[in-house]
């Protein structure tokens, strides 16, 4: 059987679905980490399947994750639903209830949070509940593992016994109760050949705001349709409150009188107490943005400064020593001089240049990752909503972008959550010129070279200079291609939450898994390539020089290109192309072609760059095409090849202008 996990953005359904499969999937106290369903076997119950699914408010949804809810629920015939109801927001989280129960497939609510609510000194009488709303509750927390095993026994026995939902009508005799069922009477068979229930087309119907898309689907002829708009204009005289006020009054009337009868509040929960308080100071008038700019400062600070850089630099030494250790032995048996080389200028030095990152980029998701799983970024969206709005974006924006800092491929897909096409597609552009952390190797390498002591402040100016043109580029085409004005930011505010240890060590597991994926796959195939093509020549003869090589004819190919940004070396043009595969890979890149160990790169680097080049380098690094697998991302999202082209070619020219424009005004100066 399979079990529909169903309810509103931070109910806890993740958390729940984690528990019930012991899956790893990412949760976080902030709406609209889930932008796809997933699905797993339930591991008491072998043999059924739970899928999660992204949050909704209500089952007619705006945005494009949560027609994926809505999408499944209605064609993907679950036998059963499992709606998750956060207990210290029950009210709210109710209203979605009672749309679910009118598709009427056997359901069951997990009320979780309870830990919350017992907490606060406050109760929920389950059972009469239960009763007042027809279907089976369970009271439940899923952070603490409280009540599954019932939970799971009553969601099998439910399906099993195809107990669908007792009671589906909330409506008191009145003008609403006569509309809805004048019209389910009149779309009953058009609805029954969709296989949809009468009821759920009916009230959809009503609150008909699709531009009659709905109606058309279902089939209803013009006079039909005629029909139901004269009893809904009837109804809404009557009843003085338009259509879709009409339909939320009476599920939220009924809402809150079974509330009244059920559930007992000793006022706000602990947590929602403490998240007021830390509120006043956080998102303060007066001293929200200059925290959130020192907190962003801070990150940087302690990642590129303080601890990761140091790390690194001690991976590195392990990783030089090793391969100094393979030199001499290879040199000592005598092994060929190409496999000599493969294995220490291709292999060591690339992958080993790359892999001695890896603690940089770890640390910058461990802070990124306690950003979002305390609420603060959620926090952070709501107060640049207005900074936002200037440009043409909106405060959900904001949340993709941030992840970019880390990498574009989860960022352009958090483009979900946004409720307009024009946000969404802009935010998608916008957001690769936020610096992902596949580039913080090459530009630590280049300030190792050209700026040791200014390493860190070059890095938060790269940082922000992306931030810089995202921001006149959003102008540019808030002004050009996409007129109009992002929609009214709403997302609710979860309440701060320790962030917990499994969590985040689970994130941290997986970006690491991921890293060295990256890098014993991608980065090394593309180390290999250029080391190969980095050292036979046309007439596949081993050069040792690799000026001569087969890449050298490549790079010098497209060299021109750069030359009015300063860096006109082939061997920078080459690397540039070796980045598209994976970012990483230009340093390695870079270190195979200048046939040194990894730390004899920065050595080196000064002969091929000025310090002025370099810059402008480092600015080409930042904002040009994003890596394949970010790029494929924005395919699959925009869902067309030629945009995409257009995105990558858009990037391309606005790295050249910039470059260009900053190397140029560095030979004014100098
Ligand atoms: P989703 O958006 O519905 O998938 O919600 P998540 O599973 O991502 O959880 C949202 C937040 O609520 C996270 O910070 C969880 O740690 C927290 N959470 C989930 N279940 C419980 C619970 O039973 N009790 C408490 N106190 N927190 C919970
Ligand atoms: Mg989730």
């Amino acid at each position: 059987m399979v079990f529909a996990l169903a309810g509103n953005q931070n109910s806890g359904k993740t958390t729940l679905f984690n528990m019930l499969t012991r899956g790893n999937q990412r949760v976080g106290n902030f709406p609209g980490v889930t932008v796809e369903q997933k699905s797993g076997e339930i591991k008491y119950a072998k043999g059924n399947t739970v899928v999660d699914l992204p949050g909704i408010y209500s089952i007619n949804p705006y945005s494009s994750e949560e027609v994926v809810t809505r999408d499944f629920l209605l064609n993907g015939k679950p036998d059963g639903i499992i709606n998750i109801v956060d207990a210290t927001n029950i009210e709210r989280n109710l209203y979605l209830t009672l749309q679910l129960l009118e598709l009427n497939i056997p359901t069951i609510i997990a009320l979780n949070m309870m830990d919350e609510v017992r907490a606060s000194g406050g109760t929920v009488d389950t059972r009469r509940l239960s009763e007042l709303i027809g279907v089976p509750v369970v009271p439940i927390s899923a952070a603490k593992k409280e009540g599954i095993a019932e939970l799971v026994s009553t969601a099998v026995q439910t399906a099993e016994n195809r107990m669908r939902p007792k009671i589906r009508d909330f409506c008191p005799e009145g003008p609403v109760h006569r509309c809805i069922h004048a019209v389910s009477h009149m779309v009953e068979d058009h609805a029954e050949k969709l296989g949809l229930p009468p009821r759920y087309a009916a009230t959809r119907l009503i609150e008909g705001d699709d531009n009659g898309r709905f109606a058309e689907s279902l089939g209803l002829s013009r006079n039909e349709v005629e029909m139901i708009e004269h009893s809904v204009l009837e109804m809404e005289t009557e009843r003085g409150l338009d259509r879709w006020a009409a339909m939320a009054d009476m599920r939220y009337a009924f809402i809150e009188k079974v509330c009244k009868k059920t559930v007992k509040k000793t006022g706000q929960t602990r947590e929602r107490q403490r998240s007021i308080k830390i509120d006043t100071v956080l998102t303060g008038k007066y001293t929200a943005l200059p925290i959130f700019f020192g907190v962003m400062l801070l990150i940087f600070w302690l990642t590129f400064g303080v601890i990761g850089t140091p790390l690194s630099d001690l991976f590195l030494l392990g990783i030089d020593s090793l391969s100094g250790l393979i030199d001499d032995a290879l040199t000592k048996t005598g092994v060929d001089p190409a496999i000599h080389s493969l294995v220490i200028d291709g292999i060591f030095s690339g992958i080993g240049s790359v892999l001695s990152f890896l603690p940089i980029i770890i640390v910058l998701f461990f802070f990124l990752s306690i950003l979002e799983d305390t609420g603060y970024m959620a926090r952070v969206a709501f107060v640049v909503d207005r900074l936002l709005r200037r440009i043409g974006l909106s405060g959900r924006s904001f949340v993709p972008m941030i992840i970019g800092f880390g990498c574009s491929v989860p960022a352009i897909m958090a483009t979900r959550t946004l409720a307009s096409e024009r946000d969404r597609k802009l935010t998608i552009i916008l957001t690769p010129f936020m610096s992902c952390s596949a580039k913080i190797p090459i530009y630590a390498v280049f300030c190792a070279a050209f700026f040791p002591k200014y390493a860190v402040y070059v890095m938060i100016a790269l940082y922000l200079l992306g931030i810089l043109t995202g921001i006149l580029v959003a102008l540019i085409l808030n002004k050009t291609a996409f007129r109009g004005k992002p929609v009214p930011f709403v997302m609710e505010l979860p309440d701060y939450r320790m962030p917990s240890a499994r969590s985040v060590l689970l994130l941290l597991w997986e970006k690491a898994k991921d890293f060295l994926q990256r890098a014993f796959t991608i980065i090394f195939v593309a180390t290999v390539a250029v080391w190969f093509l980095g050292s036979f020549d046309v007439g596949m003869n081993f050069v040792t020089d690799s000026s001569k090589s087969l890449l050298a004819a490549v790079g010098r190919f497209i060299a021109p290109i750069f030359k009015p940004l300063g860096f006109g070396d082939w061997k920078a043009a080459t690397a540039l192309i070796a980045g598209f595969s994976a970012k990483e890979a230009m340093v390695s890149t870079l270190g195979v072609l200048s046939g040194v160990g990894i730390a004899g790169l920065s050595e080196r680097l000064p002969a091929m760059f000025s310090t002025l080049s370099a810059m402008s380098y480092l600015v080409f690094t930042l904002l040009y095409t994003p890596c394949v697998a970010a790029t494929a991302t924005i395919r699959r999202e925009l869902g067309s090849g030629l945009k995409t082209l257009g995105v990558v070619f858009g990037q391309c020219v606005v790295a050249w202008i910039m470059s260009f424009l900053v190397y140029s005004a560095g030979l004014l100066f100098i």
